[in-house]
């Protein structure tokens, strides 16, 4: 039977110092828990990332450093924001773990369902994406903001977990191609379904915050959901070319009613040759952003130089060759015995 995985937990963690006592304490009884059943290895640890807090963050991940031996730290040098914080503690951890589970330091996802992670982790699944069953402890704000954010995500063509926030499990090998992703805005969870390999969802309830606030207010929410677009999609871009088009086949119509009104005699002098050049230069200007915006789409995707396939399973062709070399080993011995 293989060793039990070596388990790591990324946590990014921003001026949590009224939740952290709390979530080191629970964190430590489900990861001893594990370990007991040898689920997994000893060698797992609990990777607190303090994301550039004010508050006593960092003092006291060193401090249960010290008396926990689960309880490993990085500090940021400051503020870099959720995302960010959450993958340096990925990358941070793909060094030494078999994989790595990453959740929020408020613990209001229910962390045993880290246990299902692993189950799954074993079955052979590299990446297992935690999905709330219900949201009834949300506001009835946060609710509708999200499942909007969902729903606008899914019309731009982003390929979400719906329901999934950062609660997942990752293996090595998943890991490992997440950091050939070499974009600076970052939006994880519309990443890693792009990066592929067998994957499962396990369902968890959501519970409220155990202290302190929402590091996430309104602004921060919007400012996300627009990241995750624009760094996903360019149909935002297409808009503006499509509208071009629109307003081209208005112009025409516009056109011919104005030219139709002036051979009726309708019109004073100069609405004619004015409404025309207002459509037209109108919607030839649109047009052209659309078409500058298409090229900047494309220099957008280059830049961000995501890897253009990732490979799974290759077969070698070690099989082979032995099959042809015992062949004409047996011809070289057929040939030999013929010269004596
Ligand atoms: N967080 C962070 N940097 C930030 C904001 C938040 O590392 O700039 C962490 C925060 O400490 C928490 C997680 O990200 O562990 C999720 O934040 P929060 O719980 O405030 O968001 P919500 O659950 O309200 O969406
Ligand atoms: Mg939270």
């Amino acid at each position: 039977m293989l060793p039990p995985p070596i388990v790591y937990a990324a946590i990014p963690c921003y001026n949590e110092a009224e939740a952290l006592p709390v979530t080191i304490k629970q964190l430590t009884e489900v990861f001893e828990q594990l370990a007991q059943e040898r689920l997994i290895s000893k060698e797992s640890r609990l990777l607190f990332v303090d994301d550039g807090s004010k508050d006593a963050t960092w003092s006291l991940i060193v401090a249960a450093q010290v008396t926990n031996r689960w309880v490993l730290g990085l500090k940021l040098a400051r503020n870099a924001g959720h995302q960010k914080a959450l993958l340096a503690g990925l990358m941070h951890a793909r060094k030494y773990a078999d994989c790595v589970v990453s959740m929020d330091a408020d613990l209001q996802d229910d962390i045993w369902a880290v246990r299902e992670f692993v189950l799954k982790y074993n079955e052979g699944f590299e990446v297992v994406y935690g999905v709330r069953r219900s949201r009834t402890t949300d506001t009835w704000f946060k609710r509708w903001s999200a499942e909007s954010f969902y729903k606008l995500m899914q019309g731009m063509g982003i390929p979400l977990v719906y329901n999934h926030a950062d609660y997942r499990l990752m293996s090595k090998r998943a890991l490992e191609q997440l950091s050939r992703y070499e974009e600076v805005n970052l939006f994880l969870r519309g990443i890693v379904p792009t990066i592929g390999f067998r994957s499962t969802t396990v369902e968890y309830d959501r519970k409220e915050r155990i202290a302190g606030e929402s590091k996430y207010p309104l602004r921060k929410m919007l400012s996300f959901a627009w990241d995750g677009v624009t760094s996903f999609s360019v149909k935002p871009m297409r808009v503006v070319t499509t509208l071009g088009f629109l307003s081209l086949g208005v112009s025409i119509a516009v056109g011919a009613y104005a030219l139709w009104s002036k051979i009726l005699g309708e019109t004073v002098s100069g609405w004619t040759s004015m409404i025309l050049s207002v459509w037209f230069i109108g919607s030839i200007q649109l047009l052209a952003l659309g078409v500058i915006g298409e090229y900047i789409g494309k220099i957008y995707s280059e830049v961000k130089r995501r890897p253009p396939f990732i490979v799974e399973e290759a077969l070698v062709d070690e099989p082979y060759r032995t099959l042809v070399s015992t062949q004409q080993k047996e011809e070289a011995a057929v040939v030999d015995s013929m010269k004596h």
